[in-house]
């Protein structure tokens, strides 16, 4: 069957199953489950599946509510990986996350069934606690996605788009550590360790103007132990969160704040203790994934398409698989252009006649994109060998943003 009809076949199974899924899509939106606590949707995705035939793990990757579903036609074809996350925010679903699930589903659903010569492998990855908790760094390293040669996901969004880049960085947590005695009768003998910690969040506000534009610092303070009329601070922690799109100036970046820590508690005579998490890495693209996505979202009609397409996304754990086999994330309209996620209006659209059509629409675009894959074997290897080239040329990168 020739490659267009195939895909016209597929959006018709689409159509015919989508209003369900859609349903579903809901029914995860009124139940909103927070990072590795998602059991309930996570088990109506598993159970959809299951019935259909899909070969079911429940939880891999060490973690609870993350799934693995199979179908495979043949012998030694693509093996597709098709990614889903579902975790929702304390707000709810304000980042559309209850829509990627379905439409995974419908995607997989219409390849198993929708007749297609060739050989080829559908695995679906449920990744669950995508904000801020990293599910799928903590999959990966539990051996998750060996098993696949590209992975492809959707999101919902203010504009049908791709993305090129992803904020990488760090969280650095410091815990100061002073001396106590009375604040009047013998204050020589006192160091204060929220005087540490002041100083040194009024250093990371000085280094503000000497780091690249596109570097972002989040700081705070997290506890403080200590009366402070006449007994001074012994204990005081506080964190800063840093970003870059440049993952080559983590490693500075990093030391850099971690100085800012340690000279703080050299002048007030504290001790410092700072200890690193949630590392991100940035995403490493896929521009022949992205092309065809894009090909696949002009030729379906979507809405809002962001013409030239997006180059930065805020930081994803999608980024630790992107670095590891070539993937991408179809972006879905659905709300008006400039409406930002995270916020009560995204979370408001998240039941709307626009959501359904996301739905309906990424699992078409995103099918097509499965289906170029399938079809031809030159187009797989050239996503494959992109991959190899960006990944090398990567390595090769030399920052120039360290002071000598
Ligand atoms: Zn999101």
């Amino acid at each position: 069957m020739k490659k267009d009809n195939l895909k016209e076949q597929i959006n018709q199974y689409i159509e015919k199953i989508v209003n369900p899924l859609c349903r579903m899509a809901d029914t995860i939106f009124d139940y909103p489950e927070m990072g590795f606590k998602e059991y309930k949707t996570s088990a109506l995705l598993c159970d959809w599946l299951e019935e259909r035939g899909f070969d079911m793990i429940r939880g891999v990757g060490g973690l609870d509510t993350a799934f693995h579903a199979v179908y495979e036609q043949g012998n030694g074809g693509p093996s597709i990986g098709l990614l889903c996350e579902y975790d929702a925010l304390p707000i709810g679903h304000a980042c559309g996350h209850h829509m990627q699930g379905p439409v995974m589903l419908a995607v997989a659903d219409a390849l198993k069934n929708v007749a297609i010569n060739k050989p080829f492998k559908l695995v679906i990855y449920g990744t669950p606690a995508e904000e801020g908790l990293q599910g799928k760094a903590r999959m990966l390293e539990k051996g998750c996605f060996n098993d696949i040669d590209v992975a492809l996901m959707v999101h919902a969004g203010d504009h049908t788009t791709v993305d090129v880049k992803s904020l990488a960085g760090a969280r650095l947590d410091a815990k100061f550590k002073g001396v106590a005695a009375h604040a009047s009768l013998t204050p020589e003998l006192t160091r204060d360790s929220l005087d540490g910690l002041l100083l040194a969040l009024q250093g990371i506000e000085f280094i503000r103007g000497h780091v690249k534009n596109d570097v972002r610092l989040l700081c705070g303070i997290k506890d403080c132990v200590g009366m402070p009329s006449n007994t001074d601070q012994t204990s005081a922690e506080g964190y800063v969160v840093f970003r870059t799109y440049h993952s080559c100036d983590v490693e500075d970046l990093e030391k850099r704040l971690t100085d800012i820590f340690k000279g703080a508690a050299l002048m007030t005579g504290t001790n410092v203790r700072v200890g690193k998490s949630l590392e991100m890495v940035g995403k490493l693209p896929s521009h022949m994934l992205n092309k065809l996505i894009l090909d696949n979202a002009q030729n379906l009609s979507a809405p809002q398409i962001l013409k030239p397409h997006r180059e930065k996304t805020g930081a994803t754990d999608f980024a630790f698989v992107s670095r590891h086999i070539p993937s991408a994330v179809c972006r879905v309209a659905f709300v008006p252009k400039g409406t930002p996620s995270h916020s009560q209006a995204f979370l408001d659209a998240g039941k709307s006649q626009r959501a359904h059509e996301a739905i309906r629409l990424g699992a078409k675009i995103i099918a097509g994109v499965v289906v170029d894959l399938i079809d031809s074997e030159e187009t797989f290897q050239h996503v494959l060998q992109e991959h190899l080239d960006i990944k090398t040329a990567e390595e090769n990168v030399t920052c120039n943003s360290t002071a000598v």
